[in-house]
């Protein structure tokens, strides 16, 4: 994930190395040789909600890259100043237009490949009214057997869905803790 790499100084402009700082540091950071700042960066914390009625969800078919024309639940990266709540239901609101009241938190899902962590509420949809937002083409209900399955546009949205319609089955929704590796 080029997200991840620093070529210049945010303090001060000067190309930066990549070397283990003095400190007892362990790890390669980028590494200031004019100023000393140290870049540290961290794993990226995404958060979205799987928007329910019934047996129905809410998927979203993305109209931005990546992905371009996938399905995928509402979400995106967490902003400064929000609860992990408050972002997933930013996210539904701006990608789905979907009024919700949300629920329990659902899902956890590392993925130390790209440095992110994707977390999923129930998000119990009132009323089937949607006004996708900018980022999505269409929104709209799938049942667990018409979910375009083999369409989806990233494996934490499969692997909560397929955690949501287990969990459905049983009566009761848990929370899980998945890595994907
Ligand atoms: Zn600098």
């Amino acid at each position: 994930m080029h997200r991840h790499i620093i070529k210049h100084c945010r303090a001060c402009g000067t190309s930066v190395e990549l070397r283990v700082p003095d400190d007892g540091d362990t790890r390669e950071r980028a590494v200031c040789p004019a100023c000393g700042t140290i870049h540290y960066v961290n794993p990226l914390l995404v958060v979205g909600t799987v928007p329910y009625l019934g047996d129905q969800v809410l998927l979203c078919k993305r109209a931005i890259e990546p992905r371009y024309g996938k399905w995928t639940l509402p979400a995106g990266f967490m902003e400064l100043g929000e609860t992990m709540a408050q972002g997933a239901a930013r996210e539904t609101a701006e990608e789905a237009g979907a009024e919700v009241e949300m629920g329990a938190f659902f899902s956890a899902m590392s993925i130390p490949r790209v440095g992110q962590v994707h977390v999923f509420y129930l998000a119990r949809l009132l009323r089937e009214r949607f006004d996708p937002g900018h980022e999505s083409l269409e929104a709209r209900l799938f049942t667990e057997h018409d979910l375009p399955w083999d369409e989806l546009a990233f494996t934490t949205v499969r692997e909560t869905l397929k955690c949501f319609f287990a969990d459905r089955r049983l009566g009761q929704f848990g929370v899980h803790d998945v890595d994907i590796t």
